[in-house]
C-alpha cells in the first residue's frame, strides 16, 4: 500500500526495507543515514538553535498547534502506517495517534508558561532571579512499540522549550516517524529544528548522538540494557539524560476488590499491543479468597480475544514485532511450565503461524521462575497466589524495575498503605491504564530517570539559571 504522507521518502535504492510483522511483506524502502550524515545534521541543528530559541513561546505554540491539527487530520493514514510496520490493531493505532498528538497540544500550551522565579533576597542590596532557558540541541532514540507517541512525547516539549531535536527511531518502525516529520514540515517547523535520522546502524549513530559535544541532552525510550549503554556513553560530555526504560509491572487484586473491574483492567493492561508495552501488567498477584474466581473470569475474557492482522476488523491481538520476540516469549512460557506453572490458556505460538502468539494465561507461578523476573513483552499473563498485604508488597517490589504498578482494592486504609509502599514511578489504583499527557510518566530504580508529559515534562529540556543582581543599594 502506498502512503501519501511518505511519498517524499520512497527510496528504492535505500538500504532499510520495512516489513509488515503480520505478513512479512515489504512495506517500503527508505534511505539510510550514516554516522557521518548525522554529524552534519547535528551542526545544522546547532545553527538553527538561536533563531528557534529566540522565538516567543506563543510563536512556537502556534507552529506546534498546527502540527497537532495536522496529525489529527491525518489520523487514519498515520494509524495505517503504524499498523503496517508495528502490527497493532488499527483501533489501537488510531488511539496512539490521538495520544501522540495530545503531547503536541499540551506542550504547545506549556511552552508559554515556562516560568522562572523571583526569590526573596538574602541581602537587601541584591535580588535573586531564576530563569529557565532551553538546554540546546537534543537527541532522542525511540522504540518500535509506540512509534508515533514515543516521538511526540519527546519532540513536543523539546521544541516548545526552544530546543532543536534529532530523533533516531527504531529500525523496525521508521515510517511513522517520517510521516510525523512530513507533517511537522507542513506545519512550518524548520527542517533543521526537527530531523528524523533512519538507520540500521543504531550503535554508530547512537555513539554520535551520545558523545557529540554540541548535543546537550539525550532522551531515550527503550530497554534498560541499552539505556545503561547510552548513559555510560553520555557521561564523558556530562549530558543531561532522560531514560524511559523497561518494566516488570505487578498487578495486585485484593479480596475486597471489584472483581469485574479488576478482570477488565487486567485484560486491557496485559493484552493491549499484544503485551508489548513497557507499562504492561507482567505479574498478576491474586489474593487467596478470589484466586480461583479471578482466574475463571479472566480466562473467559482472554479466550474471547481475536488474534489477527491488525488491519482486519475485529482483531484484538496483533502479531509480535518479529520472530525473535516469538521465540523469546515461547522460551519463557516453556520454562515456566517445566518449572510447575499451570497452563490455563494458550502456551504456544498461534495457529496462524508467523509472528503470532496465542493469548496465554499461566497460573500457579512462583517467584523463582524465570518468567517472574523477565519483562515478558508478549500476550502472556502469569498469575501468583498471595495471602497477606505485607507479603505481596514485598514480592511486588522485589525487582530492579520500578515503572508502573497496579492494584485493585476498596478498603481506604489499604489503598493508601499500598499506594505509598509500592516502589514504582506510577501506580494505577482500580485502573488498568494510566498513560495521559497531563500526568508525569516515568520510572524509578532501573526503569529510568526523568518524567515525560505533564507540567514537569518541559523541565527536562530546560536549564535553570540563577542570577544574583547585586549592588542595588538598600
Ligand atoms: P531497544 O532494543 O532498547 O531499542 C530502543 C531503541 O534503541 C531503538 O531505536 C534501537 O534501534 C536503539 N538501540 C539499540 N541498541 C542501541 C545502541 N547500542 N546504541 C544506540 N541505540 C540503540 O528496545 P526495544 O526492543 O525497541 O523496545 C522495547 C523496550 O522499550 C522494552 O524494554 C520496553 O519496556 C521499553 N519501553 C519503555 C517505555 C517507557 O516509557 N519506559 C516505553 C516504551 C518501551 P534499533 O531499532 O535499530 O535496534
Amino acid at each position: 500500500m502506498a502512503f501519501s504522507l511518505l511519498s517524499a521518502y520512497e527510496n528504492s535504492a535505500g538500504s532499510i526495507t520495512v516489513q509488515n510483522p503480520a505478513t512479512g511483506a515489504a512495506v517500503m524502502t527508505i534511505r539510510e543515514y550514516s554516522a557521518g550524515d548525522v554529524e552534519a545534521i547535528v551542526k545544522k541543528a546547532q545553527a538553527s538553535l538561536p533563531a528557534w530559541s529566540k522565538r516567543t513561546g506563543k510563536d512556537r505554540a502556534a507552529v506546534l498547534k498546527r502540527w497537532n491539527d495536522l496529525i489529527l487530520e491525518n489520523q487514519e493514514e498515520l494509524a495505517q502506517i503504524i499498523t503496517a510496520e508495528c502490527g497493532k490493531p488499527l483501533a489501537e493505532a488510531r488511539g496512539e495517534v490521538a495520544y501522540g498528538a495530545s503531547f503536541v497540544e499540551w506542550f504547545a500550551e506549556e511552552g508559554k508558561r515556562a516560568y522562572g522565579d523571583v526569590i526573596p533576597t538574602h541581602n537587601p542590596a541584591s535580588r535573586i532571579v531564576v530563569m529557565k532557558q532551553p538546554i540546546g540541541v537534543v537527541a532522542a532514540i525511540t522504540p518500535w512499540n509506540f512509534p508515533v507517541a514515543m516521538i511526540t512525547r519527546k519532540v513536543a516539549p523539546a521544541l516548545a522549550a526552544g530546543c532543536p531535536m534529532i530523533v533516531k527511531p527504531a529500525e523496525a518502525t521508521p515510517l511513522s516517524a517520517l510521516a510525523i516529520e512530513e507533517l511537522a514540515r507542513r506545519a512550518g517547523i524548520p527542517d533543521d529544528v526537527f530531523r528524523i535520522v533512519t538507520t540500521s546502524s543504531p550503535r554508530e549513530v547512537g555513539e554520535v548522538l551520545t558523545t557529540h559535544p554540541l548535543i546537550k541532552k539525550i532522551s531515550f525510550t527503550g530497554s534498560t540494557a541499552v539505556g545503561k549503554i547510552l548513559m555510560r556513553q553520555s557521561a564523558d560530555t556530562v549530558k543531561k539524560v532522560s531514560m524511559e526504560l523497561g518494566g516488570n509491572a505487578p498487578f495486585i487484586v485484593f479480596d475486597d476488590a471489584d472483581l469485574d473491574a479488576a478482570v477488565e483492567g487486567a485484560l486491557i493492561s496485559k493484552y493491549r499491543n499484544a503485551g508489548q508495552t513497557c507499562v504492561c501488567a507482567n505479574r498478576f498477584y491474586i489474593q487467596d479468597g478470589i484466586y480461583d474466581a479471578f482466574i475463571t473470569r479472566f480466562a473467559e475474557r482472554v479466550a474471547s480475544l481475536r488474534v489477527g492482522d491488525g488491519s482486519e476488523n475485529g482483531t484484538d491481538v496483533g502479531p509480535l514485532i518479529n520472530a525473535a520476540a516469538v521465540e523469546k516469549v515461547n522460551a519463557l512460557v516453556k520454562s515456566a511450565v517445566t518449572d510447575g506453572a499451570r497452563t490455563v490458556l494458550g502456551g504456544t505460538p498461534d495457529a496462524r503461524g508467523g509472528n503470532f502468539y496465542a493469548p496465554t494465561l499461566l497460573a500457579d507461578i512462583t517467584p523463582d521462575m524465570d518468567i517472574a523476573r523477565a519483562e515478558i513483552f508478549g500476550p502472556v499473563a502469569t498469575v501468583f497466589r498471595f495471602t497477606s498485604e505485607d507479603d505481596v508488597v514485598a514480592q511486588a517490589n522485589d525487582t530492579p524495575y520500578g515503572l508502573a504498578a497496579y492494584f485493585y482494592a476498596r478498603d481506604l486504609g489499604r489503598v493508601w498503605r499500598v499506594a505509598e509502599a509500592l516502589e514504582y514511578g506510577m501506580v494505577g489504583i482500580n485502573e488498568g491504564i494510566l498513560s495521559t499527557e497531563v500526568a508525569p510518566f516515568g520510572g524509578i530504580k532501573e526503569s529510568g530517570v526523568g518524567r515525560e508529559g505533564s507540567r514537569y515534562g518541559i523541565d527536562e529540556y530546560m536549564e535553570m539559571k540563577y542570577c544574583l543582581f547585586g549592588g542595588l543599594g538598600n
